[in-house]
């Protein structure tokens, strides 16, 4: 299987920079998220994301992307005879750039890593994204034990360094292939790929130095936050591993909609019925906004789908950037029941109206009527 340019899978240039690479990933990563993407290749595409974000984020994976593209070592090993690796150090190097992956992605499995983001999907009302809230959340996240400190050893106990791989969480296997004895690195299969033996264990956490815990967490919603935005919650992600920093909590919105509010950006839509009479003969109605009622007059005559704008009743800016406004449709509606009476005195509007809904003779009704008697 030949695999896709990475710049190709995350959609940006190569001369993309560090920033426009990782809002590439963060956009496609949560769109084929197999957790919230239900298409049978999801899984699949989200990998191909990952690993691609994995390189060009990597400023000396990125280099040698650039260099030598994908190299994939089941392609064979005789092209690589005697090209220069200079800058990349010694063969373990190489290995470890080339066999990155089965688990031990790192050469070395003590060293500090960022925890894993996490994301939390809170659904508001209309409203609650129009005004904002701060409101309390709970997550699951792991958590360093508190019994052992994060160490799975039990206290008062050590931990011992793996004495298959003596650390390094690898471990060499030998193969024979078409091209020779290779060398291949696998992930100790005694620790685990932690490089670490613990002969006494943790029992809160069962050695495993974390433990599932539900998190209460603050979150202040800002007002105007829209469907499908998201809220960074730095450093409230899984933990660091190794003394390395927390990851971040990524909070995604999902608005619900509105019974006759209709959002788009900072501006409202909505729909206002009015009879017949108020549109010919103008009147005041009042108009539901996000900021309570108002009043608008509508004036004599007003046709239907005329819009009026109610400024600044419309959301706020999320960034701060003034007040949207509520757009109002107005709908004429056609009674559909009418009593004797009305009917009768509609019969009598319609005999002094003549048959032309126009004033005017030159009215696009009246030329239409004129243009069906071939005048
Ligand atoms: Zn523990
Ligand atoms: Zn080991």
């Amino acid at each position: 299987m030949s695999k896709r340019d990475y710049y190709e899978v995350l959609g940006v240039s190569k001369s993309a920079s560090k920033d426009e690479i990782k809002k590439a990933y963060r956009k496609l990563s949560k769109q084929y998220h197999p957790d919230i993407n239900k298409e049978p290749d999801a899984a699949d595409k989200f990998k191909e994301i990952k690993e691609a974000y994995e390189v060009l984020s990597d400023e000396q994976k990125k280099a040698h992307y650039d260099q030598f593209g994908h190299t994939d070592p089941n392609q064979g090993f005789g092209g690589f005879g005697g090209q220069d690796f200079g800058g990349f150090g010694g063969f373990e190097d190489i290995f470890s750039t080339f066999f990155g992956g089965g688990g031990g992605r790192r050469r070395d499995p003590n060293a500090p890593r960022q925890g894993a983001d996490l994301q939390y999907t809170m659904t508001l009302s209309f409203e609650e994204a129009a005004f904002g809230k701060e409101t309390e959340i709970e997550i699951p996240r792991e958590e360093n034990c508190g019994t052992c400190s994060g160490t799975g050893a039990k206290p008062g106990t050590k931990v011992e360094t793996c004495s298959q791989c003596h650390g390094s969480g690898q471990i060499n296997v030998e193969q024979n292939t078409a091209f020779g004895r290779v060398v291949n690195r696998r992930t100790c299969n005694v620790c685990k790929g932690t490089g670490k033996h613990i002969p006494n264990k943790c029992t809160t956490c069962s050695g495993a130095g974390k433990i599932k815990k539900r998190k209460k967490i603050q979150v202040k919603v800002p007002a105007g936050i829209d469907d499908g935005q998201q809220l960074r919650v730095s450093g409230q992600g899984e933990p660091g591993i190794n003394g390395g920093p927390a990851g971040d909590l990524y909070v995604v919105f999902h608005v619900r909609d509105h019974e006759f509010f209709e959002r788009d950006g900072d501006d409202i839509y909505c729909e206002m019925p009015i009879t017949f009479a108020q549109a010919a003969l103008g009147d005041e109605i009042e108009v539901p906004t996000l900021h309570g009622k108002v009043k608008l007059k509508v004036p004599a005559g007003t046709q239907t789908g005329t819009r009026f704008r109610l400024k600044g009743k419309g959301v706020s800016n999320v960034r701060g950037y003034g007040q949207g406004d509520q757009h109002v449709v107005i709908l004429v509606v056609t009674p559909k029941k009418l009593t004797e009476k009305q009917k009768q005195l509609l019969r009598e509007f319609s005999e002094i109206s003549g048959e032309s809904p126009d004033e005017q003779e030159d009215g696009f009704f009246s030329k239409l009527k004129r243009a069906l008697k071939g005048e």
